[in-house]
């Protein structure tokens, strides 16, 4: 049997659907396991996508890969606004009652339609019968037509509504994972990459590198040139980041730390994007916008570490931020990456 996943809309059905896969997997139905089914049938990409090969076998399904799932795309969405997810799941029901109306109205028009064709056949086909006939059959055609009208002015209205909150659901879910000084990802943006990361690496065999780059003496810049610098030095850095690594997840973890995640295990073509970066910082001078005061050149120190089989958030993390550590020590302005083993 295809497990193939299609987009269902009612939640009836994705219900019904989703619990099938909890039997079907044996995986038992706690809160995020059986919301993870749900989604998959739902239909939300990220999900499909992760779990679209191992639904092809019963047994590669694990009640851990759910979880982590669950972690990954369902925890942030239930995090970011509970008022807005109430009010969607309240305009959702209030539009499968619409709908519900409407099959209720075309039922009651079918019901009608019967008793008329009935009373035609029990009775003698006089003028007088089939006049009436038509008259009532007018009549609860009008009715049934007022009634589609006014209930396609509440759908629409509905969906209108609907729409509106889960583009504001889609904003909320950004801005909890935006740093708003540089726009960039902030950590929680980080956590979710990286265990995308992780997830990539189990299931596609495809590794990533984990760049830490942190600024070298950036207190002397607030300290030379005041806070408010700083901060436009971080936002500079952030948008250059962004230019050199366009395809990349890029995170502040705060503070004049940042990190990338390259999708490449290939130590060289890791090794040439952080060189390009560091050069980039130490070849070009920086003047204060307004006052056209030279604040010199920022550099930056990065450390790397390749995501290894048996690595996990933390371990993956703490190996590039040693290595980076080593970067400062070994003068700044360098680069330390990790060899693949
Ligand atoms: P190192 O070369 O060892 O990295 O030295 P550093 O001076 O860059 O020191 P470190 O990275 O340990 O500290 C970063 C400093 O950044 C500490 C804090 O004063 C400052 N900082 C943290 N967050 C912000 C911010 O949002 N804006 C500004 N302007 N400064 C910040
Ligand atoms: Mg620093």
């Amino acid at each position: 049997m295809s497990t193939k996943t299609t987009k269902r809309s009612s939640p009836f059905e994705i219900a019904r659907e989703a619990l099938g896969h909890v039997g079907k997997f044996q995986t038992p139905p706690t809160p995020s396991v059986y919301e993870v089914w749900y989604r998959y049938v739902e239909g939300v990409d990220d999900i499909i996508a992760n779990l679209s090969h191992a639904v092809e076998d019963v047994n590669a399904v694990s009640v851990d890969m759910l979880e982590q799932l669950h972690k990954q795309y369902c925890v942030h969405i239930e995090d970011t606004n509970t008022d807005l997810s109430d009010n969607l799941a309240s305009e959702m029901t209030s539009l499968q009652s619409i709908l519900e109306s409407q099959m209720d109205a075309g039922k009651q028009f079918g019901s009608e339609l019967d008793e008329a064709c009935n009373s035609l056949q029990d009775a003698p086909a006089t003028p007088e019968n089939v006049a009436e006939c038509a008259q009532r059959l007018l009549s609860s055609n009008n009715t049934m037509q007022d009634q589609i009208r006014q209930l396609q002015t509440q759908l629409q209205a509905s969906q209108s509504k609907v729409q509106a909150l889960q583009e504001e659901l889609n904003e909320s879910r950004t801005a909890v994972m935006t740093d708003p000084l540089t726009n960039l990802g902030n950590r929680r943006h980080f956590d979710v990459n990286v265990r995308q990361s992780l997830m990539l690496a189990r299931t596609e065999n495809q590794h990533s590198y984990l760049l830490l780059v942190d600024l070298d003496h950036f207190k002397s810049i607030n300290d030379t040139f005041g806070h408010d610098c700083g901060d436009k030095v971080i936002m500079y850095v952030a948008s250059q980041l962004t230019h050199l690594c366009p395809n990349a997840p890029i995170s502040r973890l705060g503070g004049d730390e940042f990190a990338i995640i390259l999708r490449t295990d290939d130590y060289s073509e890791a090794t040439d994007v952080a060189a390009e970066i560091r050069q980039y910082f130490a070849s070009t001078p920086l003047k204060l916008s307004g006052s056209n005061e030279d604040l010199g050149k920022i550099e930056v120190s990065i450390g790397g570490s390749r995501l290894r089989n048996n690595d996990d958030h933390e371990t993956w993390f703490v190996r590039a931020d040693k290595l980076l550590y080593e970067a400062k020590n070994a003068g700044r302005n360098s680069v330390m990456l990790e060899h693949a083993r």
